[in-house]
């Protein structure tokens, strides 16, 4: 199974193409710039509490068989927080003070 590439920033909507440098992802693959995570969320995903890592970029290229951006296209679904904004804030002030690897 290969890494969804979502579409937006889940946090700000803003577009964050297959190819952006700036796209942030945790380990369940929520995506957002790094903007957001890095000035709002500092390093805390709303969703799961965990850390951030910058998001992998799939080879255009197909340089081996069946394995480029082609053939394993980008997500399309667009996905947006589900929490209030307070309710974030509140808990990134709460877990950005725990190391991810201590959460
Ligand atoms: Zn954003
Ligand atoms: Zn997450």
């Amino acid at each position: 199974m290969a890494l969804e590439l979502r579409p937006n920033c889940e946090y700000c909507d803003r577009d964050l193409p297959p190819d952006a440098v700036d796209a942030l992802i945790c380990t369940f693959e929520c995506t957002f710039c790094a903007r957001c995570a890095e000035e709002r969320l500092r390093n805390v995903c709303p969703n799961c509490g965990g850390g951030f890592q910058i998001r992998p970029i799939r080879p255009r290229t197909e340089w081996r068989a069946g394995l480029s951006l082609a053939q394993r296209p980008a997500s399309t679904r667009r996905i947006a927080l589900s929490y209030a904004r307070e309710d974030i804030a509140a808990f990134t002030e709460r877990l950005s003070r725990i190391p991810p690897a201590s959460r």
